[in-house]
């Protein structure tokens, strides 16, 4: 098992080398550590997850209303299938809600009979329309005027941060070598690649560029001019959980061409949240919020349930869509370099992820590699962070065992001094306060830290202190 966040990378030549450590790098990485093969992820922030994934809307999508016929269509069909199972076995959190398409006006009721057309041929055969009254029995607290709505049973929300953090957690146990703090600069491609990075060359004979926003960049230095990236910013509003009541289903817009639009959905963390925006930006790291992008979420917000907007906000946050000039997935396999290319996963890459992993294993194949027979992996069991799932505040059974687990630090979200101290051992441990709260929630409820900060630091410095081999040995 090795996660390394500093010195100079190993030696040797990898089998397969992943520029980037998002669902997308870390669910690869998950699925050829199956194949015996010798793999390095490399990830150039200090953790796993830490750029579009782990600020997207969290929806598990069915894929009812992709277009049908597409790599994503297919990938995200079948994504939604293998993670559904995945989740399950390794405890991430999931709930099948269901969504709702809200009508407002005759022309969006009018298109309801064709997405559920479409929804067929997206191989999603439980949709169904239901009139006003069925809609407002379902979701009292809609603003007036809904005329109607499709029913989309298999839609479910799911938590993003537990996703990436289990599949690098099962490659990194698999063999996987993850090296964090690690950014990929120039390729030069011989009979391996050697890659330039600020820890030392990284060496490898086939590459996976899975760098998100930055994938054109990549795709760049290895000659390709065939996609180039367009930040889409989505901004977020996250409401407190004196909210959830209001909220049953996933309440989503009528599509149109320019996208999802704006729903509201209850979270897995059992917040409610309104968003996104679809914003075009220049800027790859701009991730602020704006005075305009959250009125424009307050005024729709207002229309579709207007007692939403009386409730409190816990936080607002946005995340940055992987847009290119095309409407599909830009997955390319490019055999004569021993590269694939993994760009243009905009708007459902949680979704897609492992399926997505299993079309550039075979794609890596057309490029020469043998990645041999598979092996069962162990599933990880990871700490259940959902809502409606029993947290270890609440089992008696687990603080009679080990009384850190009815020590409560953070209250807001009720997140023991136990579940810290495991995040802090674990196999992919927090590099940053920002990926422990991906990894517990502690500082991430209505105060944002303010109470629990200090001791939270506290635990998170003195775990750091700690001598790398005495936390390998806390882990046995
Ligand atoms: C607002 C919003 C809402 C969304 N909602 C949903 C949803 O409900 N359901 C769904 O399925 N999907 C959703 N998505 C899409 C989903 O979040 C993305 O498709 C997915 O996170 C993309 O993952 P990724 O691994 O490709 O990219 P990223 O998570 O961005 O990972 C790429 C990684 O590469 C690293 N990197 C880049 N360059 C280098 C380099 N040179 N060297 C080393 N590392 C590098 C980055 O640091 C980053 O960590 C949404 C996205 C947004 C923005």
């Amino acid at each position: 098992m090795t996660v390394t966040t500093t010195g100079d990378l190993p030696g040797e030549v990898y089998d397969v080398a992943i520029i980037g450590a998002g669902v997308v790098g870390t669910a690869i990485a998950r699925e050829l550590a199956a194949h015996r093969l010798r793999i390095a992820l490399v990830e150039a922030s200090d953790d796993v997850g830490d750029g579009t994934s782990k600020a997207n809307t969290a929806i598990l999508h069915t894929g009812f209303d992709a277009t049908p016929g597409t790599l994503e269509a297919r990938l995200v069909r079948e994504g939604y299938r293998r993670l559904n199972t995945f989740a399950a076995e390794a405890g991430i959190p999931v709930e099948p809600l269901g969504a709702l398409l809200v009508a407002w006006d005759s022309e969006q009721l009018a298109a309801l009979p064709a997405l559920a057309e479409k929804a067929v041929r997206n191989d999603c055969h439980d949709t169904r329309i239901l009139d006003a009254d069925e809609v407002y029995a379902r979701e009292p607290h809609l603003g007036p005027g809904a005329l109607g709505a499709l029913e989309v049973p298999g839609e479910s929300i799911i938590c993003p941060w537990t996703t990436t953090l289990a599949y690098a957690t099962q490659a990194v146990r698999a063999g996987a070598d993850l090296h964090l703090n690690c950014t990929a600069g120039a390729i030069t491609t011989g009979s391996h690649h050697e890659i330039a990075t600020n820890r030392g060359p990284l060496r490898a004979r086939h590459l996976v560029n899975a760098a998100g926003l930055h994938s054109d960049e990549i795709d760049r230095r290895l000659g390709h001019t065939e996609f180039s990236v367009t930040p889409r910013r989505g901004q977020l509003i996250v409401f407190d959980k004196f909210a959830r009541g209001l909220v049953g289903h996933i309440l989503l817009p009528v599509p149109t061409a320019a996208g999802k639009g704006v729903l509201v959905s209850p979270t897995v963390f059992g917040n409610v949240m309104l968003g996104p925006t679809a914003e075009d930006l220049d800027d790859k790291h701009a991730t602020g919020s704006s005075a305009a992008g959250l009125s424009l979420l307050l005024d729709k917000g207002a229309r579709i349930m207007p007692e939403l907007l009386d409730e409190e906000v816990t936080a607002v946050y946005a995340g940055l869509r992987a847009a290119t000039e095309h409407a599909d997935f830009q997955i390319r396999a490019h055999p004569e370099q021993r590269y694939v290319a993994v760009g243009g996963i905009r708007s459902t890459g949680l979704t897609a992820s492992m399926a997505i992993a299993a079309h550039v294993r075979d794609l890596l194949a057309d490029c020469g590699l043998d990645p041999g027979p598979a092996r069962e992996l162990e599933p990880p069991r990871m700490p259940n962070l959902g809502e409606a799932f029993r947290r270890p505040y609440q089992r008696a059974d687990l603080i009679a065992a080990d009384p850190a687990y009815g020590t409560v630090v953070c209250h807001c979200e009720r997140v023991t001094r136990g579940e810290i101290r495991d995040a802090l051992r674990a196999t992919v441990p927090p590099g940053s306060l920002d990926g422990l709260r991906r990894r517990t929630r502690a500082q991430s409820g209505r105060c944002q830290g303010f109470y629990c900060g200090a001791a939270v630091r506290a635990q998170f410095d003195e775990a750091r202190a700690t001598p790398a081999a005495a936390r390998a040995e806390a882990r046995r």
